[in-house]
């Protein structure tokens, strides 16, 4: 359906936990994830009913996050029946990877097509200080996993943070050298309580402008290429000759909110329609309470697409491990 600013908004991002095995010190604050008790996570079943509603109002593609979303039980089988309903074009999962290699021929019979990966380092030591115990090796083996499938359309995302993986750009390039993957670097988003950056302290988000400098250093790089099949909110080039693509993801630096075709649902049943803003719609106490009905349900989800903002400003409230990325 189209919102108040004439964008097309068809696509839905659902964090279907807050729990996750990794910390990565970008995506939580403080030592610990802030958990919440699991009755107030939304049930599968809560899930698919709001996902059933978004379906009636045109949205065809959904992605499943978290937290880690493959830390919860049943999700495989959540997506499945997801991708039974009418209408759906498109269901894709981001995961840390971790527990990947079990579970892609469950993913793949669920009809799951896209697989986003997050790889923020090919070194074992730094990966476990990001994540904060990260088994490199395990994320590897699901990476290789995947790509055997030869199912998915497999996206490594690594977030750049100056001082912390900025030194492995032109490695984290390279695997796109001979493998049918993309590999897109973000710019870190000043969220939780990491680096935030002092007055004196240099910028730790780098922007994609500036990783291209690094890339164009060592590689030759073809821009403005159409990309991985995909409608998110990346730029990709490639580097001459390379199997996979490059993508540049820009939420600091040149925001892409104009393109913006997506609204999140949290993992304890709020819609949120904008990622970096604070404003949410509560479902969850509703659906359980008396009030409730299907027909209002659907009102609720289209009134989330119609007060979406124009643009995101940042708004510092959440971690990203409870709204899912
Ligand atoms: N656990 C899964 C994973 O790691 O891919 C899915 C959830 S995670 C919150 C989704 C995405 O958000 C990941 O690609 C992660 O790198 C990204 N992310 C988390 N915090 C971020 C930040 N501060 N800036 C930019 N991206 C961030
Ligand atoms: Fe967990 Fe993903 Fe956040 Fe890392 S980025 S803490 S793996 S939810």
């Amino acid at each position: 359906m189209k919102d108040s600013f004439g964008r097309n908004v068809h696509s839905m991002r659902i964090s279907v936990t807050d729990r996750c095995n990794m910390r990565c010190d970008y995506c939580v604050s403080g030592d610990k994830l802030q958990l919440r008790p699991a009755q107030e996570l939304l049930s599968l079943e809560e899930i698919e009913t709001i996902v059933r509603a978004a379906g009636t109002l045109g949205f065809d593609t959904f992605r499943f996050t978290g937290g880690e979303p493959l830390v919860r039980e049943g999700v495989p089988g959540l997506i499945e029946r997801v991708g039974a309903l009418p209408g759906i074009r498109k269901l894709s999962l981001s995961t840390n990877g971790s527990l990947l290699a079990r579970h892609v021929d469950q993913l793949a019979d669920a009809g799951v097509t896209g697989l986003n990966i997050s790889l923020d380092s090919l070194v074992t030591e730094r990966f476990r200080r990001i994540t904060r115990g990260g088994n490199l090796a395990r994320v590897l083996e699901g990476i290789g996993a995947a790509l055997r499938k030869d199912r998915f359309t497999v996206k490594l995302n690594a977030v750049i943070v100056r001082g912390i993986n900025d030194d492995e750009l032109d490695e984290l390039a390279s695997l796109t050298l001979n493998q049918p993957l993309t590999v897109r670097f973000i710019e870190y988003m000043p969220f939780g309580a990491w680096r935030a950056g002092g007055e004196n302290e240099p910028d730790p988000t780098i922007s994609t402008q500036e990783m291209m400098q690094v890339l164009e250093r060592r590689f030759d790089v073809e821009e403005n290429v159409s990309g991985p099949v995909g409608e998110g909110p990346a730029r990709y080039v490639k580097i001459k000759g390379a199997e996979g693509f490059i993508g540049l993801i820009s939420p600091v630096y040149q925001p892409f909110c104009e393109r913006c075709n997506r609204i999140r649902l949290t993992s304890d049943g709020h819609i949120k329609s904008c990622l970096l803003q604070d404003d949410r719609f509560a479902l969850r106490d509703w659906m359980r309470g008396p009030e409730y009905s299907y027909s209002e349900l659907v009102m609720r989800v289209r009134d989330a697409v119609l007060l979406k903002p124009r643009e995101h400003s940042y708004s510092r409230g959440l971690d990203m491990s409870t709204v899912g990325g």
